[in-house]
């Protein structure tokens, strides 16, 4: 008897599971075991059985700012895809952590509530954009945070407040000191106005996205982090790399901070080519760029929760 195996005969849970389909980069080894789940109460359950049996839990979103190792993930992968957006009053909407961000915005809009219109450039779900902070165009989901409900390992719900999140860029508690919290829900703040002003805005920035970024191509978003003063793809970009291929993945020739899986990339490929930006930006402009996306994974370079 192994310490998870409760997991084999768990409803709903999967061996061996591709995690490729599962992530929007497309790229991904098996999850030893995956679950989906979409009620707070099983994903409880669900954590509190991994906790008392020493099972590693990772959570995942949509795959849109994680690479996941060619060797896959060990213990339990977790998908929270509860998607329901609730309109609470004309101040404050409610999120199942699965909802995806440009739905969200999309709805807000026709729904006549604004504030939320950068979620359209964020092609990620709700609990992993509160897990990083994620923003564009000038906003960021700390504005816009009343609260937010994670569960700890023990399956107990605990509601934080913004300023109890200690956000920063790209940063939360849920990467430090709460990495072992599920987040299951969030609520915004939005105001009323007119729903063609709010569209307007959020098509505006979509606009400005397309033109700007890789688009209908897989990617991660930003590679790194902007460091402060400048822009992570203006430096990559005058460091030559701009179209530097690894395999099947490439630093995109339309913006040098995102990197692009153009023919059957693997994490491998990915990698070397983050540490070729990486090393010849150091080398060139004395400036340590410092990772944004995420490495989960057997390959240990990354996060790995438990
Ligand atoms: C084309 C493109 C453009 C992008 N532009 C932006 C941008 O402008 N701004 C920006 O901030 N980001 C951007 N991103 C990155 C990405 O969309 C965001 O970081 C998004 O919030 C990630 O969501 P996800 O569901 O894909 O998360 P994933 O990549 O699946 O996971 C990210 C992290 O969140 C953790 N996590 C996921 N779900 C939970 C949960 N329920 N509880 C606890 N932890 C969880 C995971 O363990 C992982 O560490 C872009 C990505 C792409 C591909």
């Amino acid at each position: 008897m192994s310490a998870g195996d409760w997991l084999r005969t768990f409803p709903g849970v999967l061996g061996n599971e591709p995690l490729a389909r599962h992530s929007q980069f497309g790229v991904g080894g098996p999850a030893q075991w995956f679950i989906t789940t979409r009620d707070a109460t099983v994903l409880g359950d669900v954590l509190r059985r991994c906790a008392g049996s020493g099972v590693t839990v990772t959570m995942i979103g949509a795959g849109s700012n994680t690479l996941i190792s060619d060797d896959g993930i060990d213990g339990l992968v977790v998908r929270h895809n509860d998607r329901r957006l609730r309109v609470v009053d004309d101040h404050t909407v409610e999120l199942g952590a699965g909802c995806m961000m440009p739905r969200v915005a999309l709805d807000c809009a026709s729904r006549g509530l604004a504030g939320v219109e950068f979620g359209i450039g964020v092609p990620g779900t709700c609990g992993a954009s509160v897990y990083g902070n994620a923003g564009a165009f000038g906003t960021e989901i700390a504005d816009v945070l009343i609260d937010c409900t994670s569960l700890e390992p023990s399956g107990s719900p605990v509601t934080l407040t913004a300023d109890a999140c200690d956000f920063g860029y790209r940063h939360s508690r849920f990467k430090d000191d709460l990495r072992a919290n599920a987040i299951v829900s969030a609520r915004l703040r939005v105001h009323a106005d007119d729903p063609g002003k709010v569209r307007e805005r959020t098509d505006s920035i979509q606009a400005e996205r397309k033109a700007s970024q890789p688009y209908g191509i897989r990617s991660l978003g930003s590679v790194f982090k902007n460091p402060p003063g400048d822009k992570a793809g203006r430096l990559i970009e005058a460091a030559g790399l701009k179209g530097r291929r690894s395999g099947g993945a490439q630093i995109s020739p339309k913006h040098a901070n995102f990197i692009v899986n153009v023919d059957h990339a693997t994490a491998a490929d990915v990698l070397h080519l983050v540490g070729v930006a990486h090393d010849t930006v150091r080398g060139r402009f004395g400036i340590d760029l410092e990772q944004e996306i995420i490495v989960l994974g057997r390959h240990g370079a990354g996060e790995q929760r438990g």
